[in-house]
């Protein structure tokens, strides 16, 4: 391996340079598994993936122009616009996510940034369901510090906003908010006290070196996020990426094997695009270090793989749900969970961005 000391990988570092990401995403396949794989053992149970759920609370007719995103109002993709649903809906979803086994409760809302109103009605609905045992994340768009405050003050354990893609590209992507602003949430989100979720989306167009890009600005972020979604866009009709040239799958798996060495204590989570995976993708994935999956049949707007299709793959690869360490009490995780949490063009996204 040229350009990287092998000696090092597996080490936590926010100092990774952009020559040693492309040395990563340079390796011979096997190699590249392999040291993904041996990283992923010194952290993490192999054999243990984490599974989120996801519920829609406010979707449709968000005014950011991302390029990937049905629940922008600039594009004609057929989404029902909805109202942020009341308290007792969202405890609804969240006594039968827990009851089929959740741990954590992903709340998703397609807003540029929340008002204050919003931000209120939010914080009550983070209190219900951690009183009903559940973690909570929440993807609500940009936000200020203040209502970071807000929002963990509320009990709310994570904040999913991703970066998408590379600084180079993203103006191809999304004109109406900077990868600064994204960075500012981020800043935000960990001044307050809450986990960080934060990934991209993979098959935008993007070329090696912008994967490359996005991988480096996420693995050289004051802190690893503690979850990294990777995403393969679910392209939409109606959206300007309909009919993007695929992602090489094996590109996908690679970009998940170097997240997984980038950023070793990280679940990265595979999400968005699930649906359109075979299972030996999906292995190769969960191979390359992948240890967290939306689970449900709905990923926001987008499809997401049957729940006993989910159940068939544990069980053909001896993966077991890992066990969540419920809010306060619980909660036993089980391939049971209705909707799931991450995000992404799909999950996180489609909102949240
Ligand atoms: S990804 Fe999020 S911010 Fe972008 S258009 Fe969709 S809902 Fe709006």
């Amino acid at each position: 391996m040229t350009r990287l000391s092998v000696e090092r990988l597996g080490q936590i570092r926010t100092d990774w340079t952009l020559d040693e990401v492309r040395s990563l995403l340079d390796l011979p396949f096997a190699d590249l598994l392999f040291h993904a794989q041996r990283v992923h053992r010194e952290h993490f149970d192999p054999n243990e993936v984490q599974v989120s759920t996801l519920l829609s609370i406010k979707t449709g007719a968000c005014p950011e122009d991302c390029a990937y995103c049905p629940q922008s109002v600039r594009y004609d993709t057929g989404i029902e616009r909805e109202a942020l649903l009341d308290v007792e809906t969202v405890l609804e979803h969240a006594r039968a996510a827990r009851e089929s086994g959740a741990t954590r409760f992903c709340m998703g809302a397609a807003y540029r940034n929340p008002k204050k109103h919003q931000i209120a009605a939010v914080a009550e609905m983070i209190r219900g369901v951690r009183a009903l045992g559940l973690e909570t994340c929440a993807t609500l768009g940009m936000l200020e510090p203040e209502q970071a405050e807000a929002l963990k003050a509320a009990g709310l354990d994570y904040y999913n906003h991703n970066l998408d893609t590379s600084p180079e590209y993203y103006d191809k992507i999304i004109t109406t908010r900077t990868y600064q602003d994204r960075l500012d949430t981020l800043q935000a989100v960990r001044d307050a006290g809450i986990k960080v979720c934060c990934g991209g989306i993979l098959g935008m167009g993007e070329s090696k070196a912008d994967r490359a890009g996005l991988l480096h600005s996420l693995a050289t972020l004051p802190q690893h996020p503690d979850s990294v979604p990777i995403n393969q866009l679910v392209q939409v009709a109606g959206t300007p990426l309909f009919g993007a040239a695929p992602l090489d799958p094996l590109d996908f798996v690679r970009t998940i094997a170097v997240a997984r060495i980038l950023m070793p204590k990280a679940h990265v989570r595979l999400s968005a695009g699930r649906s359109e995976m075979s299972d030996e993708l999906q292995a190769l994935c969960f191979l390359a270090g992948a240890n967290s999956i939306f689970y449900g049949d709905k990923l926001l707007t987008t499809g997401n793989p049957e729940e006993d299709a989910d159940r068939q793959l544990f069980a053909r690869l001896g993966i077991r749900p890992e066990a969540a360490v419920p809010a306060t009490d619980t909660a036993t995780p089980v391939l049971h969970a209705r909707h799931e949490c991450g995000s992404p063009n799909h999950v996180d996204h489609r909102g949240r961005g």
